[in-house]
Order: C-alpha cells, then structure tokens, then sequence
C-alpha cells in the first residue's frame, strides 16, 4: 500500500511565515553587528522536507538552499523550482558518492578530510568542471561529527589548494550542542578567529569569503560572531521526525 502525500495547507502558510519572519531577524542581526542587511545569507535547508515546503520558500525569493543526503537531493530536485536558486550539499559526504554529486550542486560545504578533497578533485577534472567547496570544521572536537580539527586545517588548505578542479571558497562548522549562549559564543569567535587568520595567509587558489555557521538556535549569536551563510532548517520547515 502506497500512502498517498496531502499537502497541510496551515503547515504551507506557516513555512511561509517562518521564512519571512527568520529572513527578517537575520537582516536585523547583520545590522546590529555593523554589517550591511545583505551581507548574511540565509540558507533554508531541507533535509527531509517535501518539495511543495521548499517551493513555497522559494516562490518567496529564498535563493539558497542546503541538502544533507546526496539521494534525497537528486531524487526530489525535478519537483522543485530550481531556476534561481542555489544549492549546497551541507551533509556528510562519502567519497563513493562524490562521482553523483559534483556539478550537480553549486557548492560542497563538508569537505572534511583530504581523500574526500582528492577525490572531487578526480572527479571534477574528469567533469571538466571546477567544484566549489568549504572545509568544514570540527570545532568542538567531537568524535560524533565530521569535520576537520582545527590544528589540521592550516596543513589540509596547503595541499588542497595543490589540486585541480577543487577550489576553497571558506569555512563551515557546527559547534557542540551548548548549555548557554555564551559558550556557543565562544566556538563561533574561534571559528571567526581561525577564518580571518586564513584569509590573511592568502593562501593561492584559497578564498576565505565564506563562514558558513550558525543554525535555528544559534544563528543569532553566529551572526554577531561573524558568520555569513547560517543554515537554519526546524525554525522555517518544522521540527524533523527524523536527523
Ligand atoms: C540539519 C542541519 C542544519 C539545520 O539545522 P536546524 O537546527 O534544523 O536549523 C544546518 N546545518 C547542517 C549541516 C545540518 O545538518
């Protein structure tokens, strides 16, 4: 038995609502951290969200989106208004599947070890293309995530930047879950710090434009610590079931 999927007409005007409301408060944010109300990107992620929720976000101008699951994405793309919008792969990547995700996406934000970073290297030079990519950061050293150390990454941004067909645009974290604002403060200021300390390096073929952190409990703070993409998907789309 197939269950047939019927749209929740208050969810669709609630994720409508959400949307405007968080773009709002990231606008405000930017400002109140000295930065112009554009300057913020707001990604909406949508792991496990139905392709009419993302659409309504889209019809309302969001052009940013962010996946976890390269299958998930490539099976619910065709029903989603893709014209303008740009789509990063934000999950976990394995390198077996690197061959069905390059080019298909506009940016791979988990790029967390240097055979993954070699391996879309391969895979793009044999596209002919050139993949976008941040390294993501395990900035709270925990064995549950992926993610880089920050001790390595100096190292693994010399010997990326040695590849063809990979280019490093910035930086993507998630940080511990934390007790209070203060300390989720902290780890986004030593992203920031790590960050501004790359981009001064100016490592060839290495941009350091983009810090991509800050999620729907704690892009307020990210944000005023400096971020520029904070991916916020329960606060616009809903409480997930599941991941
Ligand atoms: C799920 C997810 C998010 C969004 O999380 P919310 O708490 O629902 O906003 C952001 N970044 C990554 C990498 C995620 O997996």
């Amino acid at each position: 038995m197939t269950e047939k999927f019927t749209p929740d007409e208050k969810k669709l005007v609630a994720v409508g609502e959400n949307y405007k409301r968080i773009l709002d408060r990231v606008r405000e944010c930017a400002v109140k951290a000295g930065r112009g109300e554009n300057d913020v990107r707001l990604m909406c992620v949508t792991k496990t969200v139905e392709p009419i929720y993302i659409n309504r976000v889209l019809e309302l101008g969001a052009d940013l989106i962010g996946e976890n699951r390269v299958q998930e994405y490539l099976g619910k793309r065709d029903s989603l208004k893709l014209e303008s919008v740009e789509r990063h792969l934000i999950g976990h990547l394995q390198t077996n599947k690197v061959k069905q995700i390059a080019g298909e996406v506009d940016m791979i934000e988990s790029v967390s070890s240097l055979k993954l970073a070699k391996e879309i290297s391969k895979v793009s030079q044999a596209k002919g293309i050139i993949s976008d990519c941040l390294v993501e950061v395990n900035i709270g050293r925990e064995e549950s995530k992926s993610g880089i150390f920050a001790e390595e990454l100096e190292e693994l941004l010399y010997e990326v930047s040695l590849l063809e067909g990979i280019k490093i645009k910035g930086l993507m974290t998630i940080p511990p879950i934390c007790e209070s604002e203060a300390q989720v403060r902290r780890y986004f200021e030593r992203m920031y710090g790590y960050f501004i300390d790359i981009r001064d390096k100016k490592i060839h073929n290495v941009d350091m434009e983009i810090l991509s952190m800050g999620m729907s409990g704690d892009f307020e703070a990210a944000v005023a610590e400096g971020s520029n993409i904070v991916r916020v998907g329960s606060a616009i789309f809903g409480e997930r079931k599941y991941f």
